[in-house]
């Protein structure tokens, strides 16, 4: 970073006769000449306008897809899926989110055959995201002793 004069501008480096504090919020040192204030004033409205509506943009969004939704068919995710708390997902990504988790929470995730009521979580040690049939469950804590 070159070292600036303290009278000239701090973007354009111009002498200035008029100098003009720039807004704490643009994070600029020094002082601003006319042209150089009156530009970044307007390109900082125009940064928070569309700041604004991107903001305005993300609370219909799909968290998945990324595609806009509706406001009335936004879902909330399941707690169980453990996603953000502040979120929306729309109808196909979360169905095929339910469907993940159905399949998860039914199916063994080793083997994948189907577990009635009998599930077995496995150890936290094993780092398995899932389930496990029984038979699953004793092979892997056989072998992981
Ligand atoms: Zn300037
Ligand atoms: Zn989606
Ligand atoms: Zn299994």
């Amino acid at each position: 970073m070159k070292l600036r004069k303290p009278q000239s501008c701090a973007l354009c480096n111009k002498d200035l006769k008029f100098k003009y504090k720039p807004d704490k919020s643009w994070n600029i040192d020094g002082y601003l000449c006319s042209d150089c204030h009156m530009k970044t004033t307007r390109e900082f409205v125009i940064k928070q306008k569309e700041e604004e509506e991107k903001n305005i943009k993300k609370q219909n969004q799909c968290f998945i897809c990324n595609k806009q939704i509706e406001p009335e068919k936004k879902k909330k995710p399941r707690w169980q899926w453990n996603m953000e708390n502040d979120i929306f997902l729309c109808e196909k990504c979360f169905e095929q989110k339910e469907l993940a988790y159905q399949t998860k929470i039914n199916y063994c995730v080793h083997c994948g055959k189907k577990i009635g009521l009998l599930r077995y979580n496995p150890k936290p040690k094993w780092n398995i995201d899932g389930q496990l049939c029984r038979q699953c469950w004793d092979t892997i804590n056989i072998s992981q002793n």
